[in-house]
């Protein structure tokens, strides 16, 4: 059976993850497809001296700051604990180990397949995926961009 969901968000990384909290925030059923095991596995698997160039207070997500001293660099795995955090504190839908290999169009959205075959159906679709397909400098005010652009066809997509 293919399950069905309003927007499907590829890849649960930064992007991923504030896209998530504008949808919950509209109240809009979705769920994020994430390849790796676990919240923020790219980042623990980065080299051991590797720190944000960017301090703590301008490497936040929305709505929860990064802990510690909003002056600091965080490290790695402090990158990875708080993008798992995150996740758990706002409660968002991942669903690890679930790499899309596909993305059609069909009548009423897009059909999305995993590379174990799972086949799922949205009104929308959400890339978070920056680090392949950059877009810009600033990744909060695009995710926040294409969130909204999302909430408005989906809200479209119901009314139709
Ligand atoms: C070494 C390094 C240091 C950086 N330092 C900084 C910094 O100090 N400050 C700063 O602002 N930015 C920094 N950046 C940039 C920042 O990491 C990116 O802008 C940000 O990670 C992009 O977020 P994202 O969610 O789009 O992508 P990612 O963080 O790459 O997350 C993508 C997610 O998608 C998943 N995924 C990938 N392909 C698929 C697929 N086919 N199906 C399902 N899931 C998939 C991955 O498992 C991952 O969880 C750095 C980047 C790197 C590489």
């Amino acid at each position: 059976m293919i399950e069905r969901t309003d927007v499907i968000v590829v890849g649960g990384g930064q992007a991923g993850l504030a896209a998530g909290y504008y949808l919950a925030q509209a109240r809009i059923p979705f769920l994020i497809l994430d390849a790796d095991t676990r919240v923020g596995e790219s980042w623990r698997r980065r080299w051991d001296s590797l720190e944000l160039f960017t301090p703590a207070r301008y490497s936040a997500l929305p709505e929860l700051a990064f802990p510690g001293d909003p002056e600091h660099y965080p490290g790695k795995d402090a990158v990875a604990d708080y993008l798992e955090h995150y996740a758990c504190a706002f409660e968002l839908p991942i669903r690890h180990d679930s790499r899309v290999v596909s993305l059609e169009r069909c009548q009423g959205g897009y059909r999305v397949a995993t590379e174990s075959g799972d086949q799922r159906r949205s009104r929308a679709v959400f890339l978070g995926m920056m680090n392949q397909y950059s877009r810009g400098s600033s990744l909060i005010y695009w995710v926040k961009l294409d969130a909204a652009y999302i909430v408005d066809q989906v809200r479209h997509t119901r009314a139709a």
